[in-house]
């Protein structure tokens, strides 16, 4: 193991502030599900003392979300989305990877593949979803039970053209390229659409390089390091030289990928080479918001489009790349703002994390429904396409299909003129 690494978690002081911001912990109350506890575990791993080869011992690694809420918190900087990461990737040498994470990590390291799958499914959407079910985001429940996806859970329709089929490079002497992710890629492209326009509006040239893989976060993020080190050499490889000042990544998620988990996967290899290359690499990804207040007059055209909102920070976004403040102020140049409480607590996705604990997920974003309820709001506004597929969801359980859910840049595009 990495020393730089390893001395990440050795600075752990138990103090417990970890578990007062812990969403999962909040619901369970159970030390081993908290990063105090998951420190304890893979200390006594190192030590030799235990190891992940339970059932039990797989449940406390998988049940984390990986919000980084902890690591914001924790006063000492131990790195504790780093020892779950760890600690997933010996669950895997252990046991393997479930069945669905492995077809699903066969899918993402073929473009061509994912293509495929995503237009079989759009053609046979009429029998696999339900039509229309009336939620604050168009999403459909399932008609047919599939393996390890919960019939009555509402998905987003797959676009029957994706981003990257749909646009090419514009214009002269480009200086950003767009990477927009597998979830604005293949579903919701209406984000992608916004970003676009807006660029557009403001004459801005971009590259679109339609060879990017999936950055490779849900695979990382199940324990697969080794098939996640596929995908991330390869768009280092392709984005390395270009010679662009941004690489604009849709998803917060990818680009938190990109920026801090790409230089640490590489770590875990003593990839040198790759460290080096990473670590450059990530100082050129930045979120589209970010990118639009920073380099762009975009506040100044901004227009009242009459409407109340309220904004969740995604945490991929408000905690890793440290955007919080820039949506806010262009949201208050386009809309009525009402803050929520607790506006940066995690919605409860967490990828996979969904998938493998749907009630333990959907519990969570009901914490996050009373606070969006309780705001006033009329439509809420966040900048990550996972968090509107989950908000959406459990506003529509909660029976409020009225509060419509809304991309950051999709509000701003509305403003905009659309
Ligand atoms: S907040 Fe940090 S130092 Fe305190 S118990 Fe949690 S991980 Fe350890
Ligand atoms: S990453 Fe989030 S869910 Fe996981 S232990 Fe930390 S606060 Fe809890």
């Amino acid at each position: 193991m990495d020393e730089r690494l390893k001395k990440e978690w050795e600075s752990c002081v138990k103090c417990g502030l970890c578990r007062s911001v812990c969403p999962v912990f909040k619901e369970l109350r159970q030390e081993p599900f908290v990063a105090r506890g998951h420190i304890s575990l893979l200390s006594e791993f190192i030590k030799g003392n235990f190891d992940f080869d339970s059932e039990k011992s797989k449940d406390y690694l998988y049940k984390c979300l990986l919000c980084t809420t902890c690591v914001e918190a924790c006063p000492n900087d131990s790195g504790t989305d780093t020892i779950v990461e760890i600690a997933r990737r010996r669950i895997v040498e252990l046991h393997g990877l479930p069945l669905y994470k492995k077809v699903m990590a066969k899918i993402l390291l073929n473009r061509n593949l994912m293509d495929l799958s995503a237009l079989s499914a759009n053609l046979l959407s009429v029998f696999l979803f339900n039509k229309n079910t009336n939620t604050s985001r168009q999403s459909n429940s399932l008609k047919i039970k599939l393996p390890f996806v919960d019939k009555d859970r509402l998905l987003p329709p797959l676009a029957p053209k994706t981003f990257y089929h749909k646009y090419e490079s514009y214009g002269k002497n480009a200086k950003i390229s767009i990477f927009p992710g597998c979830l604005i890629n293949y579903t919701y492209v209406k984000i992608g659409d916004a970003f676009i326009n807006i660029l557009h509006k403001l004459n801005i040239s971009y590259l679109i390089e339609k060879k990017a893989s999936c950055c490779g976060a849900p695979i990382y993020f199940s324990g697969n390091f080794d098939d996640a080190k596929i995908l991330a050499k390869r768009n280092i490889d392709l984005f390395y030289n270009q010679d662009i000042d941004y690489l604009v990544v849709l998803e917060p998620t990818c680009a938190s990928m990109m920026k801090f988990d790409y230089p640490k996967l590489f770590m875990y290899f003593d990839d040198e080479e790759y460290i080096k290359k990473a670590t450059e690499f990530a100082e050129k990804i930045i979120d589209p918001v970010k990118y639009l207040y920073d380099n762009t007059d975009i506040k100044d055209r901004l227009k009242d489009t009459g409407l109340t909102v309220t904004y969740h920070d995604p945490c991929h976004l408000k905690r890793t790349q440290k955007v919080k403040n820039e949506p806010r102020d262009l949201i208050k140049h386009a809309a009525k703002f009402k803050e929520m409480k607790e506006a940066d607590r995690c919605c409860g996705n967490g990828g996979t994390f969904s998938i493998d604990y749907r009630d333990l997920s959907l519990k969570i974003a009901s914490r996050k429904i009373n606070n969006i309820l309780n705001s006033k709001a009329q439509v809420l506004v966040t900048g990550c396409s996972a968090c509107i597929m989950q908000l959406s969801e459990a506003l529509h359980i909660a029976g409020h299909d009225e509060i419509k859910t809304l991309h950051t840049l999709e509000l701003i595009d509305k403003s905009l003129g659309g």
